[in-house]
């Protein structure tokens, strides 16, 4: 892929070598390593553990599943219920219901588009008073940035209640100091193509509880028994990443940093871009936080600005450069059809608003081309302006 060529369709959010998974890849290749176990897995566990500031890293075979088994190994199951973020990849509800367990869906707060912590507390103590805990808690990093977990964090541990954080969104980002993946009881990772770090599918669980790890790893390998026969006690599941997979995973980890400033870069110039456009808003960097911007995201409102979020997805998608709305809510999906909402006002939810307003840009390698294009494509919507690139 050249970026230089005008006819590229420009993603948004492809995925990017680092350049030296080649020679990782041929080096695990002449070690004959191709396994479900090796060094270069060990490696890569030891580096995420690093990168999220925990004690302990499991590599999965996705983020999906890194969910599952956290669930699952919590002790969440059938006829449980789980609080979730509505404004979310389906993946974090869907792990939900592999347990048997029933999502219920918290609205966001405008100031991270996370889950509204305010809101959360409030379930809980509700909740706390009726005698119906929730069997576990999730929040979720979106598009980058780390939720404000830190009063949940401690009024779960106080409730007993098992908190998880999905940090598949938010590699190398950090809150009030602490890395993405570092709140609450276990943090999981996804390494899916369009994430910031790919193995073209995998993921990891992340924790400072060497049991919970311990038990994450046993599930991942269908609980088998240390034993030289074949014995299990329980079922398990065959989510282990494979070495092969890990060596990528090691040569991306080693280009991190490079990553994140290309998408806070892009954010910078997107946020010039539209700085004198009324009615258009890029999702706050919350000032606590270091977001990384996995992917930047705008909010059209239409009645000011005089176009809509499905006018600029339409002229972007007329020049081949890829835009969508942000995630669909939770609680507006046919497959979770009269699933309960916790919102401030039913009238007023928050994510619905910004699955109705929002778009999510182009956020990979675009360099000076891709963002003359893009620049160009939306020229007729928000007028004649000139980002500093
Ligand atoms: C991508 C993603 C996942 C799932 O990751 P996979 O590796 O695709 O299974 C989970 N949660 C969120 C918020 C995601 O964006």
């Amino acid at each position: 892929m050249s970026e230089n060529d005008p006819v590229q369709r420009i993603y948004l959010s492809p995925p990017e070598l680092s350049g030296n998974e080649l020679e990782m890849l041929a080096a695990v290749l002449d070690g004959g390593w191709i396994a479900p176990v090796g060094p270069d897995l060990d490696a890569f566990e030891a580096e995420l553990a690093m990168v999220s500031g925990r004690q302990y890293a499991v590599a999965v075979s996705s983020g999906t599943a890194a969910l599952h088994l956290l669930l699952h190994a919590l002790g969440v199951t059938a006829g449980d219920e789980v609080l979730v973020p509505s404004l979310t990849f389906i993946a974090t509800a869907n792990a939900v219901r592999y347990c048997g367990a029933r999502p219920v869906f918290v609205d966001s707060e405008d100031s991270t588009w996370c889950v509204d912590p305010d809101l959360l507390l409030g379930e809980l103590e509700r909740r706390s008073r009726a005698g119906r805990l929730p069997a576990a808690v999730i929040t979720v990093d979106l598009y980058g940035q780390v939720a404000r977990a830190e009063q949940l964090v401690n009024r779960c541990r106080e409730l007993g209640v098992p908190l998880i954080e999905d940090a598949a969104e938010a590699i190398g980002a950090d809150r009030l100091g602490r890395a993405a993946g570092s709140f609450g009881d276990a943090g999981a990772f996804s390494f899916n193509g369009n994430k910031l770090i790919t193995t073209s599918g995998g993921g990891a669980v992340v924790t400072d509880d060497e049991l919970l790890a311990m038990r994450v790893r046993h599930l991942a390998t269908q609980a088998r028994e240390p034993v030289l026969h074949y014995e299990h006690n329980e079922v398990g599941f065959n989510y282990r990443l494979s070495n092969l997979l890990a060596a990528v995973g090691r040569a991306q980890l080693s280009t991190l940093a490079d990553r994140i400033e290309r998408r806070r870069s892009n954010n910078r110039w997107y946020r010039s871009l539209f700085a004198s456009t009324p009615g258009v808003s890029v999702m706050p960097d919350h000032p606590e936080g270091n977001p990384i911007n996995w992917l930047t995201c705008i909010q059209v409102d239409d009645a000011v600005a005089g176009f809509s979020a499905g006018d600029v997805i339409g002229v972007l998608a007329a020049d081949d450069i890829e835009a969508r709305p942000v995630w669909k809510p939770m609680h507006l999906q046919p497959v979770f059809a009269g699933s309960e909402l916790v919102a401030v006002s039913r009238d007023a939810v928050v994510s619905e608003r910004l699955f109705a307003r929002g778009v999510c840009l182009p956020s990979g390698r675009l360099g000076v081309d891709g963002r003359d294009r893009i620049e160009r494509a939306l020229r007729p919507l928000i007028g004649q302006v000139s980002a500093s690139r």
